[in-house]
C-alpha cells in the first residue's frame, strides 16, 4: 500500500478537519457556533475563533506535559469552552472523554477510575464532586477550571491563565485513521458503563452521514440538542457539522417548550436533531406555541436515541406540518447506521433503511441470517468507518460482540419486505408471551395514545402459564384517578392497537417511569421493582 502523504494524515485529524481545514477552505470568517446562553445572550464564534481557541488549548496541554494517548475528560454543561477544549484535546492527539455534567460521584469515579484519566476540564460548581473522589484517582494529575484560578501545587489550573499564555497557532501532528480520538461511556441501561473508544478515522462516517442523512448544506443553521456527554453530542453536535463547515446553534438553557420553539423560529434553524423524550414533552405542551411560531425555514427534524413513537410523528405532521426522521445508532457505531431521511417515504414506527455503505442483517441466536419479516438480533457487517475500536480495559466484552463478520448490536429488530427496519427492543427487553415475541415499545406507543396516560413502561414478568406476561407501569396525567373502567379502556386499546396477546395482564399505576439521563426507559429498574429485587447500578438513573 502507498504511504499516506503527511498532509492526508493531518487532514485525518478530526479537530483539524473541523477548524483549520475550514479556514483553509475560506470559511474562517463564517460563524461556526452561535452560542446562546440560558438567558438568551448571544455570542458568535467564527471558524477562525474555533481554530485559535482550540490551538491555545492544545498548546496548553503540551505545556503541562500531557501527551499523545493520554486521556482527558470534559465535565461541563454546554459552554463554549467545552467545544474549544474538546477540539484542542483532539488536536494534541490526546483522547477526549466527555462526561454528562449531571453525573454524581459514583458515576464519575467509575469512568475516571476505569479510564485512568490524566486530567479533566470542569467548572467551580462541579469541582467539589471531583475533590471528594480525588483520593481514589491517583492518575488524575490535572484539573482545569474554566471559571477559576489555578493552584498548580494541587494540580488545579485556571483555563483562562493557561490559554492566555498559550500561542494561538498549533501544528497538528500527522494523525492516522486508527489514532484513538473520543471516549464515551455507554449510559448503562443494561449494565455497568463500558468505555467505548473511537478513532480519528470515524470522521468519515460522521461527516458522510451529517451530509447524506441530516442533509446538511453550506447555508444551513443547524441545532443538535444532545448534550456533549453522549455520542450524539460529539458525532452530530461537533464533528459531523463542523467538518462540513456548517453553522451550529448551541444553547445553554434547559428544556422549555416555549423557549425551544422561539429559538427555532428566531434563529432560522433549518435542520434540527433532537430526541423522542424532548419531542414527547413538546407534544404535551400547548399547541398554540407551535401554530403561532414561524417555522417556515425549518427544513427537517431528525430524532435519535430511543424508539420514536408513531404518535409523535402524527403530532408533528398535524402541528408542524412536517415529518420527523428517526435515526438509529449507538455509542459503539459512532455514526448513524439506519435512518429515515428527507426524500424517503416514512412508515411511522420504523427506524428506516441502512445509511449508505452500511449492511445490517437480522440474525438468529444460532447465527442463521433471517429473512424479511423475521425477528432477531440486529447486526451490522463489520468495517464501517466509525466503528468503535474497543471497550477500554475490556477486550473480552469487545470480542463477544463480534461473530462471523458481524457486530451484534444487542438490539432486536425485523426488516420488512420494503427493506425498512423496525426496532423491537433490546435483546433482553423483548417479551416472550406464550411463544409470541412482543416489543415493549409497541405497547408503550399504544398506551401513549390514551388521553389519560402521561408515560408508561412495559416489561415481561415471569408467568407459569405464558412464560412471560405483559406488565404495564402507567403514569397518569395529573388529576386523573385510576379506576377499573380506565383499566378496561387501556386493555381494550392495547388489544386493538397492538394485539390481543400484547394486552397487559397487569397494570400498575405509578408516579413516574424511571429513565436514564439520556431519557431511555430503564426497564431493568421496572423489572426489579416488580420482583422486589435489588435495582443494581443506578448511577445514570433519573426518576
Ligand atoms: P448501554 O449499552 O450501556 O445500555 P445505551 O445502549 O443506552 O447504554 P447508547 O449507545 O447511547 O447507550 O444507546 C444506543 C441504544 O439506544 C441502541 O442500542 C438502541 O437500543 C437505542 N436507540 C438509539 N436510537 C434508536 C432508535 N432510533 N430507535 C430505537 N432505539 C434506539
Ligand atoms: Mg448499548
Amino acid at each position: 500500500m502507498l504511504e499516506m502523504q503527511n498532509e492526508d494524515k493531518v487532514y485525518g485529524n478530526i479537530a483539524y478537519a473541523c477548524t483549520t481545514l475550514q479556514c483553509e477552505r475560506g470559511l474562517g470568517n463564517k460563524t461556526a457556533m452561535r452560542w446562546i446562553d440560558a438567558h438568551g445572550g448571544k455570542t458568535d464564534f467564527t471558524f477562525n475563533d474555533l481554530d485559535r481557541e482550540s490551538n491555545r488549548f492544545a498548546n496548553a496541554l503540551d505545556s503541562l506535559g500531557v501527551t499523545k494517548g493520554d486521556i482527558f475528560f470534559t465535565f461541563l454543561p454546554k459552554t463554549p469552552e467545552q467545544f474549544f477544549a474538546f477540539l484542542g484535546i483532539l488536536k494534541a492527539q490526546v483522547i477526549c472523554g466527555t462526561l454528562f455534567s449531571n453525573f454524581g460521584e459514583e458515576a464519575l469515579l467509575d469512568r475516571l477510575g476505569d479510564s485512568g484519566a490524566a486530567g479533566i476540564v470542569t467548572r467551580k460548581g462541579l469541582f467539589k464532586k471531583i475533590m471528594r473522589i480525588r483520593g481514589k484517582l491517583p492518575k488524575l494529575k490535572y484539573i482545569i477550571l474554566i471559571d477559576g484560578d489555578g493552584e498548580p501545587e494541587r494540580g488545579v489550573f485556571g483555563y483562562k491563565d493557561l490559554t492566555a499564555a498559550a500561542r494561538d497557532e498549533y501544528e497538528v501532528q500527522p494523525t492516522t485513521a486508527d489514532t484513538p480520538s473520543v471516549l464515551q461511556y455507554t449510559s448503562g441501561s443494561t449494565g455497568k458503563p463500558k468505555g467505548v473508544l473511537h478513532c480519528h478515522g470515524s470522521l468519515q462516517g460522521q461527516m458522510g452521514t451529517a451530509r447524506d442523512v441530516l442533509g446538511l448544506r453550506h447555508d444551513d443553521i443547524y441545532w443538535c440538542t444532545a448534550d456533549q456527554g453522549w455520542i450524539t453530542g460529539t458525532s452530530y453536535g461537533i464533528i459531523g457539522p463542523w467538518s462540513l463547515g456548517i453553522t451550529q446553534i448551541h444553547y445553554g438553557g434547559g428544556f422549555d417548550a416555549q423557549a425551544w420553539v422561539d429559538l427555532l423560529a428566531r434563529e432560522h434553524v433549518t435542520v434540527w436533531y433532537s430526541a423522542p423524550t424532548a419531542l414527547r414533552m413538546l407534544m404535551r405542551s400547548d399547541e398554540t406555541i407551535f401554530t403561532s411560531a414561524d417555522l417556515s425555514e425549518l427544513r427537517s427534524i431528525h430524532s435519535v436515541g430511543e424508539p420514536l413513537n408513531p404518535e409523535v410523528i402524527a403530532w408533528s405532521r398535524r402541528v408542524m406540518n412536517r415529518d420527523i426522521y428517526d435515526t438509529w445508532f449507538q455509542t459503539e457505531t459512532g455514526a448513524i447506521m439506519i435512518c429515515n431521511r428527507p426524500g424517503m417515504e416514512i412508515f411511522p414506527g420504523s427506524m428506516g433503511k441502512p445509511a449508505t455503505g452500511i449492511e445490517p442483517a437480522i440474525v438468529a441466536d444460532d447465527g442463521t441470517i433471517l429473512k424479511d419479516g423475521e425477528q432477531g438480533n440486529l447486526c451490522i457487517k463489520i468495517g464501517w468507518p466509525s466503528m468503535f475500536s474497543t471497550y477500554l480495559n475490556n477486550e473480552s466484552a469487545y470480542a463477544s460482540k463480534f461473530k462471523n463478520g458481524y457486530y451484534y448490536t444487542g438490539d432486536t429488530a425485523r426488516r420488512d419486505a420494503n427493506g425498512y427496519y423496525w426496532f423491537m427492543g433490546r435483546s433482553d427487553d423483548v417479551i416472550n408471551t406464550a411463544g409470541h415475541l412482543i416489543s415493549p415499545f409497541e405497547i408503550e406507543s399504544a398506551l401513549l395514545e390514551i388521553d389519560e396516560i402521561a408515560e408508561s413502561g412495559v416489561i415481561g414478568a415471569p408467568d407459569e402459564l405464558l412464560y412471560e406476561k405483559v406488565v404495564a407501569f402507567v403514569h397518569l396525567h395529573e388529576g386523573v384517578v385510576p379506576t377499573k373502567d380506565l383499566e378496561l379502556k387501556i386493555r381494550l386499546h392495547v388489544s386493538n392497537k397492538a394485539s390481543s396477546i400484547a394486552t397487559p395482564q397487569e397494570i400498575i399505576f405509578c408516579d413516574g417511569i424511571p429513565k436514564n439521563k439520556s431519557g431511555k426507559i430503564m426497564r431493568r429498574v421496572l423489572r426489579a421493582r416488580y420482583s422486589g429485587a435489588d435495582i443494581g447500578d443506578t448511577s445514570t438513573l433519573e426518576i
